[in-house]
């Protein structure tokens, strides 16, 4: 089907995002992703329509299964104003030393009994110190040769050198956020620059570790600041992006910030899917707040990842929800890898 570049109703511009994403394969431009940004609410359920057809054709009817481990908790030097373990914050969040071995291995072994394929060790820190380097690289292989699972790490900035040596460990993805669009960034943290987060993303993929780089919407930036942030994650290439909607914590500078809609949620993890076709868009903190009742609907407009269990300094659903859910959809578990 083809369209008439001068009609912008609704209907035009979803048959030209579909005639590009489905029929010649091609991606969206980000003014054309503005002009989907710019849909009336009416049109939302055609919007996540056309992304799940976009999903199923770039990646396949598999949804990935992650589990995550907050290794080091709380008592992080940084000031990301949505954080709740920033020590600059008054929170209910308890620094806590690294997790000893048995325990990252229990939550490893869960994990994957979960039928998981990826297992994250998370640690809130500006950057990985030498004795963290040191545990992570004893306890990367040691998860992989026990439990058999891929093993993620998120433990902040890294320069080359940590870089190389996490890959040689055998690090499967490294995690490090944008979180949000270059021009917003500075309101929201002042301690590193977005700059530093962007040149950690491009060392992780040059040093052939897969690099997950997740975003948190609903911290007051605007519509334009999100097709923002999706030109600027095509620029790092990311094998996968977690979307986190801010649930606002106790004590943070964003606790009085109101939560994304339902619907406005489902438009914009849409946006991202059309935005970003080949990715692994993985729901991530937030969605129970934000997105309610509207949970399942969110697989069926373009995410294809899922963390099961608790969040960092949240609870999520548990996991047999999760799973029941999946299984209701007729979703299979399966392990996924970018297709670009
Ligand atoms: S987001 Fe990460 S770097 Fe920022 S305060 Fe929280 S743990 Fe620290």
């Amino acid at each position: 089907m083809s369209s008439d570049a001068s009609d912008t109703s609704p209907r035009s511009l979803l048959t030209a995002a579909g005639d590009a994403l489905l029929d010649r394969k091609e991606q969206l431009t980000l003014d054309e992703l503005a002009g989907l940004a710019a849909l009336p609410d009416s049109a939302i359920p055609s919007l996540a329509a056309l992304a799940h057809e976009v999903r199923l054709a770039w990646c396949g009817p598999e949804v990935e299964v992650e589990g995550i481990l907050s290794a080091k908790t709380g008592g992080c030097p940084e000031d990301c104003h949505f954080c709740s373990q920033s020590s600059k914050f008054e929170t209910q969040v308890l620094a806590t030393p690294f997790l000893d071995t048995d325990e990252v291995l229990r939550a490893a072994e869960e994990t994957a009994r979960l039928g998981a394929s990826e297992f994250c060790i998370v640690l809130a820190v500006r950057g990985p110190d030498e004795r963290t380097m040191q545990r992570i690289l004893e306890l990367v292989p040691l998860v992989q040769d026990r439990v058999g699972i891929n093993v993620a790490v998120s433990a902040g900035i890294l320069d080359d050198d940590q870089a190389s040596r996490f890959a040689a460990a055998g690090v499967h993805r490294y995690n490090h956020n944008l979180e949000t669009a270059a021009s917003f960034f500075p309101e929201i943290v002042t301690t590193h620059t977005w700059e530093e987060r962007f040149d950690t993303c491009r060392r992780v993929r040059a040093h052939g570790m897969e690099l997950c780089c997740g975003v948190l919407l609903g911290m007051g930036e605007t519509d334009a600041q999100r097709i923002e942030l999706i030109g600027q994650l095509r620029d790092v290439e990311p094998a996968e992006i977690p979307i986190n909607f801010l649930n606002p914590r106790p004590g943070t500078p964003l606790s009085d910030r109101p939560v994304v809609g339902p619907l406005e949620a489902i438009r914009w993890i849409a946006l991202f899917r059309l935005g970003l076709p080949s990715v692994i868009l993985r729901y991530a903190g937030g969605r129970e707040v934000t997105l309610r009742e509207l949970q399942a609907m969110g697989m069926t407009s373009g995410i294809n990842a899922l963390i099961v269990g608790n969040y960092l300094t949240t609870l999520g659903r548990t996991p047999d929800e999760d799973l029941q859910m999946l299984d209701d959809l007729r979703m299979p578990i399966g392990v996924l890898s970018k297709v670009l």
